[in-house]
């Protein structure tokens, strides 16, 4: 945990903070925090700073909170996946918070088993706390937005056209077709495929709607080494 992350709500106003949670027991037995120790400190949605720890028991730990700066920026980068397996999605939450993705878009496809669309990884909860593993590594505050879209078509002719306007956007697809680039300065989608990868039809349509195709080399890898490489790329 590079960066203890609280609800602005868990904080008073005079900057006190108590924690009874896992957040209590990972700062006594991990870090074996004893009072006076200092923790970088982050509000969810808010500034980062730091955190003396006034007290400390079997049940609690309490700290004096100041925030002093805003979190780091965010990529300029949306990111519009097909909806990974259930235990690829996980990591992939965490990766995209962790690396910075600004936007995260779930979407359907052929090759998307419809099972996947109930997994308990979708619910919001469960979506909020593997983002927030990502923001605490990374010492970010920021939660990327998640959008689910359950179908490609309408999705693809009536909602992506608006998530274009004034972005690049790059599909992610293995063949013939410059290396994704480095170093992205402009606002971007990301397009990724499923394990499978887009049938032609999807392909299509998602060159048709604006997508650029590039490549990230001949290796076909993994969706999830395919994100991470996209994000570390677009850095
Ligand atoms: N057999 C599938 C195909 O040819 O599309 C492979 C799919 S790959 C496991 C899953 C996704 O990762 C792809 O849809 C693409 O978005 C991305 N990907 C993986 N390797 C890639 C590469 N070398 N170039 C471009 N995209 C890649």
């Amino acid at each position: 945990m590079n960066l203890l992350l609280f609800a602005p709500g868990e904080c008073t106003a005079g900057g006190h903070l108590r924690l009874t949670d896992r957040r209590a027991t990972h700062l006594r037995q991990v870090l074996q925090a004893k009072p006076g120790d200092e923790v970088q400190v982050g509000a969810i949605g808010g500034g980062i700073g730091r955190g003396i720890i006034t007290a400390i028991d079997r049940h609690s730990v309490e700290l004096r909170v100041t925030l002093s700066s805003p979190p780091p920026p965010k990529l300029p980068v949306t990111l519009l996946l097909a909806l990974p397996r259930p235990k690829m999605l996980r990591r992939i939450l965490r990766a995209a918070a962790e690396f910075g993705a600004a936007e995260i878009h779930l979407l359907n496809s052929f090759r998307v088993e419809k099972s996947y669309w109930q997994t308990p990884v979708l619910a919001p909860a469960t979506v909020r706390d593997y983002l927030l593993q990502g923001l605490e590594q990374a010492r970010d505050t920021l939660l990327p937005p998640v959008h689910l879209h359950t179908r490609f078509k309408p999705f693809v002719e009536d909602q992506l056209p608006g998530l274009l306007a004034g972005r690049d956007a790059l599909l992610a697809h293995p063949g013939d077709a410059p290396l994704a680039p480095t170093g992205l300065e402009r606002d971007t989608v990301l397009v990724v495929g499923p394990e499978g990868g887009f049938i032609p039809y999807e392909v299509e349509k998602l060159l048709a709607a604006g997508c650029r195709q590039v490549s990230l080399g001949p290796r076909i890898l993994r969706v999830e080494n395919a994100v991470a490489a996209l994000l570390g790329r677009a850095i």
